[in-house]
């Protein structure tokens, strides 16, 4: 019987455990690489400008009330994120054979596609969820929430510091037929490395011969390489190749909407005569779902992200916008890498600027990221995953000196 005495005392989390130790921190020279949000050059928060003119724009708006929004979130929000992830051509928005419904940023997509998955998915028995070896920490919890079993494949080669390819086709080649395969459509996190376009090619002969089901987690659209195409590209091409998959979407990073939790949870069926009323069927299904967990999404940063996509002059803007983060962070890229390079730090240090988007798995050891915070009060991640939004002009020498420091 239950027992409140019995409940066992959580851990803190880890990144969150760690944002408190920064900030009770009093040292004027301290660094924050732990958090995954885009800071200024100034180390500040920035409100994208084109998100500070579509909130004056709402704002005037003597229209505007806080009324519900409809289940499946605001229809102008979930068909221009469609658009933008799927690309406005797509053979599965023309046939119809595409969902979309307005979640709690990008957690809640993953969990709403989750639960989807654990209540429907029956290819095979008990099929298991496949995560990359490492993946962002939540993806565990929010699979182990609703029962999936969960495995893991190669991703990160310690030696390479980049892609561990044979480990993650060999073990996806390997795996039960029907399991699903979660994947990092861009900007992988927390390791920066993704496969190339011909790697993606053949990572989707294996899913297509295994009949594995592709589950997409897009957390940085736009703000991996300024181009949001060219970020987009791994999900458009199992599109195109007919894949049946899920994304989900998060508007987070690409207009600085954190806290906002404006995200979209997007189903694709394959292409076939019936197409149009599986998806039907699946939309009514996640419908329920999203009523049972939320009732309905919160409306605000939906309200900016739609006026932005909608408005063909604030989508030229938010573009720029997309280019002032994703250039900063390049930039800080090159100069941490060169940095280390005229310091002589022992080690290769061209993965800094190979990997990309927000974060980069520096190599160091759990040891040495304990060192770095105690001596030169440089935070980061045990597993020496820094996020790059943290460096800018003023402290990147600091912190290129305090890690070379670590690893001699
Ligand atoms: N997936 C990945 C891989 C992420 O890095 C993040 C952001 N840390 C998310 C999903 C979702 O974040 P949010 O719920 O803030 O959109």
């Amino acid at each position: 019987s239950f027992s409140a005495e019995k409940v066992p005392q959580a851990p803190e989390d880890p990144l969150f455990g760690l944002m408190a130790a920064y900030r009770k921190d009093t040292f004027d020279k301290k660094v924050d690489l732990g958090i995954g949000a885009y800071r200024d050059n100034n180390a500040k928060p920035w409100v994208l400008p084109v998100v500070k003119k579509a909130d004056d724009r709402l704002r005037d708006d003597p229209n505007l009330n806080h009324e519900y929004l409809p289940i499946a979130g605001l229809a102008e929000f979930t068909s221009a994120a469609q658009k933008l992830i799927l690309g406005v051509d797509s053979p599965a928005i023309k046939e119809k054979r595409a969902c979309s419904l307005q979640t709690i940023s990008g957690t809640g997509a993953v969990h709403l596609g989750a639960l989807f998955l654990a209540k429907f998915y029956t290819r095979s028995q008990n099929q298991p969820v496949y995560f990359s070896n490492p993946t962002w920490a939540n993806h565990n919890q929010i699979f182990a929430n609703v029962g999936l079993p969960i495995q893991t494949y190669p991703y990160f080669s310690a030696k390479t510091k980049g892609l561990d390819f044979e480990g993650m086709k060999s073990t996806i080649q390997s795996a039960t037929e029907g399991s699903i395969i979660l994947l990092h459509a861009c900007a992988h996190n927390p390791t920066g490395v993704d496969p190339t376009r011909e790697q993606w090619k053949e990572i989707a002969n294996i899913i297509r011969e295994k009949k594995h089901f592709p589950f997409f987690d897009c957390a940085y659209q736009g703000f991996a390489s300024g181009d949001l195409e060219n970020d987009a590209w791994a999900i458009r091409y199992f599109v195109e190749q007919g894949f049946e998959l899920c994304v989900a979407q998060s508007f987070a990073k690409n207009f600085g909407l954190y806290g906002e939790r404006a995200g979209c949870f997007h189903f694709v069926t394959s292409p076939g005569s019936d197409a149009g009323n599986t998806i039907s069927r699946i939309a009514s299904q996640l419908a329920i779902l999203q009523r049972s967990e939320i009732s309905n999404p919160p409306a605000y940063g939906a309200r900016i992200a739609s006026t932005v996509l909608n408005d063909p002059a604030l989508f030229a803007e938010w573009k720029e916008n997309l280019k002032t983060m994703s250039g900063r962070i390049i930039q800080m890229r090159k100069d941490l890498k060169s940095k280390l390079e005229e310091l002589g730090t022992p080690g290769t240090w061209n993965h800094i600027t190979d990997q990309i988007g927000m974060f980069s798995f520096t190599g160091l050891t759990e040891k040495q990221v304990l060192k770095i915070r105690e001596d030169a009060h440089v935070y980061m991640t045990k597993n020496g995953r820094i996020s790059m939004a943290g460096l800018n002009t003023n402290n990147v020498d600091y912190v290129a000196k305090a890690i070379d420091k670590v690893v001699r």
